[in-house]
């Protein structure tokens, strides 16, 4: 095959680290590092991790236009000088003495991965740890440190970028991207409620952006109705933003058997998912999207998931399937019925 055909076929790129392996390396926690060490070999090993994109620090000002100077020095403070694993004060985060250095370059990867989705309208994975959607302005908590894909959406705005939109399929909610939700970043998420962290009830407009959840039973949900709510949720969302940027809080907890979330989901619905986020991406952002990883504990289905990820983003045309609002549970279609209301509102 020749080189340009083989390009072709993989459009999804990826940023990686090895500093990404050394938050708690060596300590019994879900948050593991074989979560991007094995699965980045198992990606490599199919031919997947290809053309990989380098990760930087999170300067100081990309950091702080998300987190408060207090908490940044927090972070620091109680990290540095740790000779053993330790809890963060702010909550529950589990830290040792790379944490700070690594959740940095954590938040500088999903910059990265950022700048060349833009740069080459495509789509790009940031394989990173530790995960953001739960870090809050002034708190680290749910195994998070800094709010990677909020410091990435600043940051795309800062270089003039235009509007954002954050979707989250992470079995949790996004507590943390939620809080700084406004000012051109608007955000949708499905999630386990009641579960952690309490949050992600209801939606609403919050200026001219949109905050758009969708509460999933904690018991579980059947593939078709948690592929259905995305396919559903995600075109209203996006017309009424029209946003020039894609960003996805990729969580794969979702998936049955998972150890800390599990929604009962099979591995299979990361592809119509990836196929509905590549629609939008290519009808709203020329094609610019980036995923950032946020959980998901099993390496088998985060490796699964992330390939079929990867197959949806190759250089075939798609067929744009069509939404099957029958599979959806009564109070997910009243979820997306107001928040379909408002986001009308909000397009006016
Ligand atoms: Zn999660």
């Amino acid at each position: 095959m020749p080189p340009a055909q083989a390009r072709e076929l993989h459009r999804l790129r990826f940023v990686t680290d090895p500093l990404y392996g050394e938050h708690l390396r060596g300590v019994a926690h879900p948050e593991r590092p074989q979560r991007v060490e094995a699965v980045a070999a198992a990606l490599l090993s199919r031919g997947l991790l290809e053309r990989t994109i380098a990760a930087r620090d999170a300067t100081d000002e990309e950091i702080a236009r998300v987190h408060t100077g207090a908490y940044v020095e927090l972070v620091a403070r109680e990290t540095r000088r740790l000779k053993s694993p330790a809890y963060l004060s702010t909550g529950d985060a589990v830290v040792d003495a790379s944490s700070d250095r690594v959740a940095r370059r954590a938040a500088g990867g999903a910059v990265a991965a950022v700048e060349a989705c833009v740069a080459g309208k495509e789509a790009v994975f940031a394989l990173v740890r530790p995960p953001g959607h739960h870090a809050e302005p002034d708190r680290g908590m749910g195994f998070c440190l800094f709010n990677n894909v909020a410091i990435a959406a600043r940051a795309y705005q800062a270089a003039g970028g235009g509007r954002v939109l954050v979707a989250d399929f992470d079995y949790h909610h996004g507590n943390g991207t939620e809080a700084v939700a406004g000012n051109g970043l608007s955000y949708c998420s499905t999630h386990a409620y009641p579960a952690y962290p309490g949050t992600g009830a209801r939606s609403y407009r919050r200026g001219d952006d949109l905050v758009a959840n969708v509460p999933l039973p904690p018991g579980g949900t059947s593939t078709e109705a948690f592929v259905a709510a995305w396919e559903t949720l995600l075109p209203i969302v996006a017309a009424a933003i029209r946003p020039s940027l894609l960003l996805v809080s990729a969580g794969f907890d979702y998936v049955a058997g998972d150890e800390v979330g599990d929604l009962g989901v099979g591995v299979h619905a990361a592809a119509p998912i990836a196929a509905a986020i590549r629609r939008v991406a290519d009808e709203y952002c020329g094609g610019s999207v980036a995923y950032v990883l946020e959980g998901g504990y099993g390496i088998g289905a985060l490796t699964e998931s992330i390939a079929m990820i990867a197959r949806a983003h190759d250089g075939r045309p798609q067929s744009s399937a069509a939404a099957q609002p029958d599979a959806l549970p009564r109070s997910v279609r009243e979820s997306i019925r107001t928040f379909s209301e408002i986001a009308k509102e909000a397009a006016k």
